[in-house]
């Protein structure tokens, strides 16, 4: 049954005034704008930075001078960089309003480049999952499409990888990215547009918190990236505890929105389990998770999260033993099991600790 208390994610979140970031712009737009020389050429100076001078697109000044009178061609600028031990990078990066997001930048050790960037989608969130450093923010506003894949241009300009097609992003920082999106869509349809970075729809992971609504938008667009969902817990009772979104929709309907996914060849689901102690990692827990996930067991992988402590909440970090039986619990159901040590952990850059907004 639909809970009657205010829902602070069914209302719009707020949007930033102001023009609009020189990174929102398709080639069409720039024409629309009357762009003085070839939009197409424009749009791709803009969006490879691989081509770029001095950490800014090699326009031309004429062409500069006017993308400034009808656009923000400032990126995020970054003002905080917090290495950490495992070789990510937390970073503050503040808006042109003087909002601040964060974003961590993960390289990984494998013989082809790659690099991994977990990206904010909102300033704050609605959600208000009770383990969340952003939770307990509530939401500032939504990041405009611009600011999205300003986020992306800018980490790359500031710590590689110059090209796209060594790019992983994934949206699981600030926000719910389904909250807001519009303008996450419109960000990745410039992302993956092919006289820009690029960037192969595969590549892109978009983690929600449950907002059914959302889901079944983003399962009919394209460019469609893949579906991550923050799970968290195994009755609607914890989950409505710690995860509000679910009084609304709960697990049942969670399930179903993913049966009505329709997973193409090849692809699979992405389900984050972030293990609190004593709260959810019972072996009861364990049987009900691999029970609820059904079919999907094959077509899954699923990332046990050991709870990253923080000042914001009560809950606490499993101790070893329990992360590994309940990974052993799990498996021995046929389930895909990663056990992950968030990346950044030691600077607060880890899922659900990342909470700089102002
Ligand atoms: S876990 Fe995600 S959806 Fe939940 S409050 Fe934090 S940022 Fe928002």
């Amino acid at each position: 049954m639909t809970d009657t208390r205010a829902i602070p994610w069914d209302r719009p979140a707020p949007e930033q005034e102001g023009p609009p970031s020189a990174w929102s712009l398709f080639q069409e737009d720039l024409e629309a704008l009357g762009c003085p020389g070839s939009a197409q050429e424009t749009f791709k100076r803009l969006h490879r930075p691989w081509t770029w001078k001095d950490g800014a697109p090699d326009l031309g000044s004429s062409i500069r001078r006017w993308l400034e009178s009808v656009a923000d061609l400032r990126l995020p600028a970054i003002v905080e960089r917090q290495p950490s031990l495992d070789g990510s990078t937390k970073l503050a990066l503040e808006l042109a309003d003087g909002r601040r997001i964060e974003a961590v930048h993960m390289p990984r050790k494998v013989r082809n480049p790659r690099v991994t960037y977990c990206l904010s989608s909102q300033v704050g969130c609605a959600m208000g999952c009770t383990f969340c450093a952003t939770g307990s923010m509530g939401i500032l506003r939504n990041l405009q499409a611009g600011e999205i894949l300003g986020q992306v241009l800018a980490l790359m300009v500031e710590l590689g990888p110059d090209r796209g097609h060594e790019l992983t992003l994934v949206f699981m920082g600030m926000g719910e990215p389904l909250h807001n999106l519009d303008h996450l869509h419109r960000a990745i349809r410039l992302m993956c547009h092919p006289a820009g970075l690029g960037l192969g729809k595969g590549r892109i992971t978009v983690s929600t918190s449950g907002l059914v609504g959302g889901i079944e938008k983003l399962s009919k667009l394209e460019p469609r990236p893949l579906l991550a969902l923050s799970l968290n817990a195994t009755t609607d009772e914890a989950r409505s505890r710690t995860m509000p979104v679910n009084r609304v929709w709960n697990l049942a309907r969670l399930r179903q929105a993913l049966d009505d996914w329709g997973l193409k060849r090849g692809e699979k689901f992405c389900f984050e389990y972030v293990l609190l102690a004593g709260e959810n990692d019972t072996e009861a827990d364990a049987v009900r998770l691999a029970n609820w996930l059904g079919d999907l067991r094959h077509a899954h992988n699923l990332n046990l999260i050991p709870m990253n402590e923080h000042g914001a909440s009560d809950f606490r970090q499993p101790t070893d033993d329990r992360v590994q039986q309940f990974s052993d619990w799990l498996r021995a159901r046929g389930c895909f099991v990663t056990v992950r040590h968030s990346r950044g952990s030691d600077v607060q850059g880890a899922c659900g600790q990342l909470a700089k907004g102002k």
